[in-house]
């Protein structure tokens, strides 16, 4: 069965010594407390990534990754980090399609096949982020959108290929702005996924996929959304900078 995951996304948030300090409590407040079989996962800036990869060692439930990755194998790409370097110093995770890479940087689904194939050929696990804005949403498109986002982005994979990512649903409209979407707004959106997983591949492929929800996640709302029957988990930003709160998130699968 699926994997419950929380994975926090600092973006380019806490300095080095910051970011250390943060993780250091983390790690030990994930031994000390969590009891299930969750994963937590912190996708930290490239700076912070290959101590927290050290810090980590022996820690079984927590798992660094990436917020980002070049489609190209390696060459000349001054000031881009390849998905063979993230790998080489043992991160397992790269997040590709977050909404901020999408609207600041440009990236387009076309891109973003592209890196995910990278990712992948590299034998890391893409959390591949699709979400509608609010415009869309409000002119009822968000279905659609979400569509597009898979079909474009990921659907173009094998079945065995498609298995190592994992989804992140993250209205654009939630994401730093306080406002969650409802449980049930998340819920009706991720049994959607599941279903364009199941057309496109096959039940089992669909019910073996972890399907975070991302958006103004904290403490308080992340039970009743983690209840949800297709909510496996969360992609969480501000509160994954405190280490209290991002961990009271892990433990809600405890
Ligand atoms: C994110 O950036 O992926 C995110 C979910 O941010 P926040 O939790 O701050 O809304």
């Amino acid at each position: 069965m699926r994997k419950k995951i929380v994975a926090g996304n600092w973006k380019m948030n806490l300095d080095y010594n910051e970011g250390l300090g943060v993780f250091s409590e983390i790690i030990n407040m994930v031994k000390d407390e969590v009891t299930g079989t969750q994963e937590a996962v912190i996708c930290s800036p490239f700076i912070h990534l290959h101590s927290l990869v050290q810090l980590a060692k022996g820690y079984t439930k927590v798992s660094l990754g990436a917020q980002n990755a070049h489609q190209a194998e390696s060459g000349a790409y001054t000031g881009e980090t390849s998905a063979k370097m993230i790998k080489s110093i043992g991160a397992a995770y790269v997040i590709l399609g977050h909404s901020e890479r999408r609207q600041y940087f440009g990236e387009t689904n076309e891109l973003l096949a592209k890196k995910i194939d990278t990712v992948l050929a590299n034998d890391l696990r893409p959390i591949f982020c699709i979400g509608e804005t609010l415009q869309e949403r409000e002119a009822n498109q968000h279905f659609d959108i979400i569509k597009s986002q898979l079909v474009e982005g990921v659907f173009h994979l094998d079945a065995a290929h498609f298995s190592k990512l994992v989804i992140a649903y993250e209205p654009v409209w939630a994401i730093g702005t306080g406002v969650t979407a409802s449980s049930e707004q998340a819920q009706e959106i991720h049994a959607f996924i599941r279903k364009e997983i199941v057309a496109k591949y096959s039940q089992e492929v669909a019910d073996n996929t972890t399907i975070l929800y991302g958006g103004s996640c904290n403490p308080k709302n992340a039970p009743e959304l983690f209840a949800q029957p297709d909510i496996d988990g969360g992609l969480i930003g501000g509160a994954s900078l405190k280490s209290r709160d991002f961990v009271d998130i892990v433990k809600v699968f405890n």
